[in-house]
């Protein structure tokens, strides 16, 4: 008799003990789990979030492989991630997935977590090719207001672990909590790079100086000031790339921008045209002075090496070309297209590079025309 109770306790306390062990289990996963949750938020950057997720998620669920699958059909997420240097080499098993008809005819755009053998459930295009394919896989989708962004496939070599009963509460709310991540980064991005900023440089984008020289253009129209725009070509700059690497490439544009940038005044517009080409607008300023400002320009990017690693200079220099409007007759000239100010700038920086390179050269007057008196009225 009182060996039964005394077996009886045992068994309750070794139950107990179980018990308390589970819950000290759940805890410290859902500490790990939200700890992972907070890190996602602070995120603002999409390479950020893919880099976190892809490492975080393995430590916190103890996987031994999973794969991260984003829809991305026009290619945008790909040009977002490689212009902030995510290293596609050393995630490959981030997959952009840019048929993404293949979400719905191979996971049938289900909105639940599907669990069990890779065998059965993990398409190919869903797993790096080459990878090892996992035993088991939960494939959790990534929805967001009703668009399919994509899913996380995690997988393990356990032949039990991920099984269709299993409870899912931690990995539906990671889904949920990563799709709200994604689009939000999404948006970000999409947003910063329309807006008008050149994210390399950080000097003004094209969007904006294609805005503001049309208001430049009226306001000398209106005013009668001059307007001069310069055109500035970094010279050989392949060169730098093809030597050095496109990182050094970057790095040198960032330089010359802010040389660039440190000769002008404060209402003057520097934008970054395209590659390696910027434009300066100097409203207010004649030929003379857009020609002595250029050649400031020009010295400062030719005395000013960019330093580099073990002592080493790195040479740059810039050519530019110079076109200025005047407006003789304020309130009664024609407008301009903003297509001629670039096209003379551009034809005289053309005649820069032809006539050896770090060089200032201007294409002179654009007089804008009195509107006829037919055209008046
Ligand atoms: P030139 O003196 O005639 O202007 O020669 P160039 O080599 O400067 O001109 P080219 O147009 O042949 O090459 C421009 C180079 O600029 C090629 C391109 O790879 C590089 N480039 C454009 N944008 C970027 C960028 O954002 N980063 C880096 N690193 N390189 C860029
Ligand atoms: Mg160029
Ligand atoms: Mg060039």
């Amino acid at each position: 008799m009182e060996d039964d109770l005394e077996t009886q306790v045992c068994m309750l306390q070794s139950h107990m003990d179980g018990m308390i062990e589970r819950a000290q289990k759940n805890e410290d996963m859902l500490k790990r789990f939200q700890d992972l949750e907070m890190r996602l938020l602070s995120l603002n950057s999409l390479r950020e979030l893919i880099e976190h997720i892809h490492d975080d998620a393995k430590l916190v669920f103890n996987l031994e492989s999973l794969s991260l699958v984003l829809a991305d059909e026009d290619d945008a997420i790909r040009q977002f991630l490689t212009e902030d240097g995510f290293r596609f080499d050393e995630y490959p098993s981030v997959l952009l997935l840019s048929d993404v008809s293949l979400f719905k005819s191979k996971l049938g755009l289900s909105q639940r977590i599907l669990l069990g053998d890779a065998a059965n459930m993990l398409p190919k295009e869903f797993w790096p090719t080459g990878k090892v394919v996992p035993e088991t896989v939960a494939i959790i989708p990534l929805l967001r207001r009703g668009v399919y962004l994509g899913c996380m496939v995690f997988g393990s070599e356990n032949g039990v672990r991920f099984q269709a009963d299993m409870a899912t509460y931690f990995l539906d709310r990671l889904g949920k909590v990563l799709s709200v991540c994604m689009e939000n980064t999404l948006n970000y991005e999409q947003l910063r790079r329309s807006s008008l900023f050149d994210t390399l440089t950080g000097v003004n984008n094209r969007r904006f100086f294609e805005q503001r020289i049309d208001e430049e253009i009226l306001r000398s129209l209106r005013t009668g000031d001059n307007l001069t725009c310069l055109f500035v070509d970094i010279d050989f700059f392949k060169k730098v790339n093809d030597n050095f690497g496109h990182q050094v490439g970057d790095t040198a544009l960032r330089h010359v921008a802010e040389l660039l940038r440190s000769q002008l005044r404060s209402n003057d517009i520097l934008a970054r045209y395209g590659g390696e080409e910027f434009v300066a607008i100097l409203p207010t300023a004649s030929e003379k002075k857009g020609v002595e400002v250029a050649e400031r320009m020009r010295a400062a990017v030719a005395n000013s090496a960019l330093e580099m690693p073990e002592e080493k200079r790195l040479e740059l220099t810039v050519s530019i070309g110079v076109s200025t409007f005047v407006v003789d007759q304020p309130g009664v000239s024609k407008k301009i297209d903003r297509s001629v100010l670039i096209e003379v700038a551009d034809k005289a920086l053309y005649l820069a590079k032809n006539s050896g390179r770090n060089l200032v050269l201007s294409g002179g007057e654009i007089v804008a025309e009195p509107v006829s008196e037919q055209q008046s009225a």
